[in-house]
């Protein structure tokens, strides 16, 4: 592909010229222009049209430029349905949440009330702040940009422990020993692998060239250690005299879930909350806001007010800090928190809440409409929450199971249909799916039969 180019394009180097309206015009190929324009109803740039009809006629393939049109288009981003039965999944966003696009100024950076400039993080900061219990907090673009900032505000040059059963990779690309060393702070390994006790912090601590600026706890989210296993708990961290990070990651907000009705679902037992880690001595606690909070890509830090003010000050925080469409999209998922609304209005939270037998209706309601059509049926399988969060952890679901791997041609419907396959079934999870979508995964199904 040759660079993009966002000018009109230069007609002058075209390999060909046009065509011959009769004799011979099945022998040469057409004109790059005359084949970028027939490109136009894919709805992409003209610009790119040309680069593409460019790529199909030096390939000698100008029969198959409509299919690399259709492939580019494929590749902007674009809605799908997520029928996997992971509700977090990574790729795809984590936590679906609605944004709004009005093309209106918003006082990002302006009080109202003075006339002054203001704080973006502000409104939103004081608003986490109260869900959490905190006395302050603020927003970056992801967790690890909170750990991150955290480090080098708070520790530069200085130590930090952790856990050697904490110095963990979280993701494939957050490595706790890595991002310490880029906030220049430095790595004190405690402990062992599976046993990390009080004690072992205190020795750290007692050593003549100790230097320690923080204690840092992080969640190991995305595995777990069996068996002959011990980790230091955040409450008996916090008499040890020095600051207490907790990385919980997954952000959820109150480990006893007062938005949902009954108690907190099995699946959540292992996960810290944000509350509850502050309840209990933590100095800040740092978490991600597309898990479990069901929010936007954003990372947190909440804790004591004089620790935010310091990362708030550090010259990382401006190179860190998150744009207005992601403030507004948080802003939106606390209020609904603080509303008593979360079922109602997080979307995440909205699929963990749907009964099973909700699901087992649509499911069979579904089945029965393909009856004739193909081989389905509804059938019981497990969803995941997703993103690393409760690893080993399944709640009961429902979903369509269909003969034959259908996912290259549910990825061709439009919007694109995302689901599992095993042994040469389709599983289609509808934890995930939103009920308005049923009809669009009838008609997608269909249409993947039809192909077969
Ligand atoms: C997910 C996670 C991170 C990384 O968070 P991002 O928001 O993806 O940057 C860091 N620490 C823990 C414990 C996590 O679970």
């Amino acid at each position: 592909m040759p660079p993009p180019s966002t000018d009109l394009p230069d007609p002058a180097p075209d390999p060909a010229p046009d065509p011959a309206p009769d004799r011979g015009a099945a022998a040469r190929p057409p004109s790059v222009d005359a084949l970028a324009r027939s490109l136009g109803g894919s709805g992409l740039p003209h610009a790119i049209c040309v680069d593409l009809a460019r790529e199909a006629i030096a390939a000698g393939d100008v029969a198959g430029a409509p299919a690399r049109a259709e492939a580019y288009r494929r590749t902007l981003l674009s809605p799908v349905v997520n029928a996997t039965g992971v509700l977090l999944h990574t790729n795809l966003g984590r936590a679906p949440v609605a944004v709004s696009t009005d093309a209106r100024a918003v006082n990002v950076e302006f009080d109202l009330a003075t006339g002054e400039r203001g704080s973006r993080q502000r409104a939103v900061g004081q608003l986490v702040a109260r869900l959490c219990g905190a006395e302050a907090a603020m927003v970056v673009n992801n967790n690890a940009a909170a750990v991150l900032l955290v480090l080098a505000a708070l520790a530069p040059g200085r130590q930090v422990l952790v856990s050697r059963g904490e110095s963990v990779e979280i993701g494939g690309s957050f490595r706790v020993p890595e991002v310490m060393e880029q906030s220049g702070a430095r790595l004190v390994d405690v402990g062992t692998t599976n046993r990390t006790r009080l004690s072992d912090y205190r020795r750290a601590l007692d050593r003549p060239d100790a230097d320690v600026a923080l204690v840092l706890k992080v969640h190991p989210s995305n595995y777990r250690v069996e068996g002959f296993v011990e980790e230091t708990p955040v409450a008996q961290l916090a008499t040890l005299g020095v600051p207490v990070v907790a990385d919980i990651g997954s952000g959820l907000i109150d480990a006893t879930c007062p938005w949902l009705h009954g108690p907190p679902p099995a699946w959540l037992r292992d996960e810290p909350a944000a509350v509850q880690a502050l309840a209990d001595g933590a100095a800040l606690v740092t978490f991600s806001g597309d898990k479990l909070l069901g929010g936007p890509q954003a990372g947190v830090i909440a804790g004591r007010a004089d620790l935010v003010a310091a990362c708030a000050r550090h010259p990382l925080a401006r190179a860190l800090r998150p744009g207005g469409l992601v403030l507004a999209a948080l802003q939106s998922t606390v209020l609904a928190y603080l509303h008593r609304r979360v079922v109602q209005e997080v979307p995440f939270w909205r699929m963990v809440a749907t009964p099973v037998a909700d699901l087992r209706s649509r499911a069979e309601s579904l089945a029965a409409r393909l009856e004739g059509v193909l081989d389905a049926r509804a059938v019981a399988l497990d969803a995941l929450p997703g993103a690393g969060s409760a690893p080993g952890a399944t709640m009961p679901s429902y979903g369509i199971e269909v003969r034959g791997d259908l996912l290259d041609r549910l990825r061709a419907a439009d919007p694109p249909v995302v689901a599992r396959a095993r042994e040469g079934r389709t599983f289609l999870d509808l934890r995930t799916v939103d009920p308005t979508d049923d009809d669009h995964l009838a008609r997608a199904l269909t249409a993947a039969a039809s192909v077969a």
